[in-house]
């Protein structure tokens, strides 16, 4: 059952204080905000507290949803428009959302779990990518080729791919919606946007933001809903010309299934194992900040964490002694206190998942240095919280090296060689990140040439800027999200080519007497 309703009852409780009660939002189809009666309930993952309730969308709902991005593209205005309207609309909606930084960090921290301070870094991340994708909507273009003889010469424009399927996960909701969202719409491409069924709030606030800020009906559509119903209709609906998805690699083969419908190009942001790679002449006080926040940031529940630490033996022991007192410091626990250093994992089948891993690590004999538990003492009562997690003398055929935890769970492993460090470091099936640790201008350079992924972080970590492209090798996925190369990925590049002057005919015997 779906009824219309209008924005302030469905889009949000747009003037509540993102802390007090619960938020219910409809899907947001053709510049309308549509409820449902059936609704997805979200409990905060810190405090067990009902925060917000998404509608429960279906097929259907994505088909309105794609017929309204199709019109909107197909009869514009929105893909006719210049790139410098683009451009400033862009912006105008960046500086909206700055100036509610605060409220979408909030909840962001009730559906997520997160810390208070990841968020607020997140929210400075959306507010960067709108902004930089407004300034390629005025720079981006074409080319055209003069060198190609005196009678041919050729345009390759760059035209919008049309209307694109965007798939958010729960680990990131505004920053994931943000390397997507700003640059399909800067390329003249419409969007159906999927977020997470568990954290679908600032995509719903957003959409709110860019509708008030001016972009045409139809050109942003937001489906809330499970990825089994509404995504899978998303994924595989005719008239989506590209999929953008982030996610498991689970769920991106059945992505990669359901674009073969109608042969839909598809960019897939998938899962990871980074490796954070200290070499004994590294700044080892940086290095042991830098590879405790590697896998403790968000939870670990980030898709480039570093979740395998490879270390020179020669250094091991010093090392893990000082990384370990380091992490027993981190405080766990109340998401909003600005203090908090590690938040609650997203639900209980998730936390359920991590210590099955972790007692995969102690059944199959790693060294459990530090944490390895579920907290449930005081503020941890009534939340999914695990304790930040070491396990040392990892077999590199273990689950915890190979598979992907996606919780604050490190495994370390020793190296006695460059060479030894590169092949562990490039024995996974994911290739998203890797960081690299040294002084030595050559080890650096070397290995970060050697590692099989789509970033290198060299004396840094969970690094970046909204121009720098982020995107996987292997099986962590293909395309890349960000910067010149994010938009680039919403287009098509048509060559159009142009004789001048008489044609030389193919066919000149069949020339007869000129009229
Ligand atoms: P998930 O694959 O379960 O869900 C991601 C999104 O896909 C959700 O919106 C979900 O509803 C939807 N979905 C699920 N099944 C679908 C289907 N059959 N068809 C269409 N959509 C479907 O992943 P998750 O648990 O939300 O997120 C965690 C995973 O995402 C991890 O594996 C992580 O590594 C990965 N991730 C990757 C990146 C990256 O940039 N590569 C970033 C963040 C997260």
């Amino acid at each position: 059952m779906t009824s219309t309703t209008d924005t302030q009852t469905a889009g949000s409780d747009r003037g509540k204080d993102a802390s007090s009660e619960s938020r219910t939002y409809g899907n947001f189809i053709n510049g309308t905000w549509v409820s449902r009666d059936e609704l997805i309930d979200r409990y905060n993952p810190a405090t067990g507290e009902l925060v917000a309730r998404f509608a429960d969308g279906t097929a259907a709902d994505v088909h309105r949803a794609v017929a309204a991005a199709r019109k909107a593209f197909d009869t514009g205005p929105w893909s006719q428009t210049s790139g410098a309207e683009r451009g400033e609309l862009l912006y105008r909606i960046a500086e909206r959302i700055e100036a509610q930084v605060e409220r979408l960090a909030h909840i962001e921290v009730q559906e997520t779990g997160k810390t208070i301070r990841v968020a607020r870094g997140d929210l400075a991340g959306v507010v960067s990518h709108f902004k930089n994708a407004a300034g390629l909507a005025w720079q981006t273009t074409g080319e055209s080729l003069e060198n190609l003889g005196p009678t041919l010469t050729a345009v390759n424009v760059r035209e919008p791919v049309g209307v694109t399927g965007l798939v958010i996960p729960w680990n990131f909701p505004a920053l994931i919606l943000a390397q997507k969202l700003p640059y399909a719409l800067a390329a003249g491409c419409t969007a159906v946007v999927k977020p997470a069924e568990t954290t679908s709030g600032t995509a719903c606030e957003i959409a709110r933001i860019c509708e008030e800020a001016g972009l045409p009906a139809g050109v942003l559509n937001v489906v809330t809903g499970y990825g089994p119903t509404a995504g899978q209709a998303l994924t595989e609906h005719h008239g989506v010309d590209y999929v953008s998805f982030t996610g498991s690699t689970a769920s991106g083969r059945k992505v990669i299934e359901a674009s073969k419908s109608n042969l839909k190009r598809l960019a897939l942001e998938l899962g990871g194992k980074a490796a954070t790679v200290v070499f004994a002449d590294a700044d080892l006080d940086d290095a042991a900040d830098a590879a405790l926040f590697a896998i403790t940031f968000n939870q670990g529940e980030c898709c480039v964490s570093g979740t395998r630490l490879l270390i020179d033996d020669t250094v091991a022991d010093e090392f893990l002694t000082e990384l370990v007192r380091r992490a027993e410091k981190l405080i766990v626990g109340d998401p909003m206190d600005d203090a908090t250093d590690v938040g609650a994992l997203i639900h209980s089948q998730h936390l359920d998942q991590v210590l099955s891993f972790i007692k995969q690590g102690v059944d199959g004999g790693a060294k459990l240095l530090t944490g390895g538990e579920r907290l449930t003492d005081g503020v941890h009562a009534n939340g999914q919280f695990v304790a930040p997690t070491v396990f040392d003398h990892v077999d590199p055929n273990a689950a915890i090296f190979q598979q992907e935890i996606f919780g604050p769970v490190l495994s370390v492993t020793r190296f006695h060689n460059e060479d030894e460090a590169i092949a562990l470091a490039n024995d996974s099936i994911y290739g998203l990140a890797n960081s690299v640790w040294t002084k030595n201008i050559d080890t650096a350079h070397r290995v970060s040439r050697a590692l099989r992924s789509g970033t290198v972080w060299v004396n840094t970590t969970i690094d970046g800027s909204a121009q720098l492209p982020l995107g996987g090798y292997k099986q962590s996925g293909y395309g890349r999200e960000g910067g010149k190369h994010g938009l680039e990925e919403f287009t098509n590049i048509k060559s159009i080519q142009t004789r001048i002057g008489k044609r030389r005919h193919a066919y000149p015997h069949t020339r007869g007497p000129v009229a």
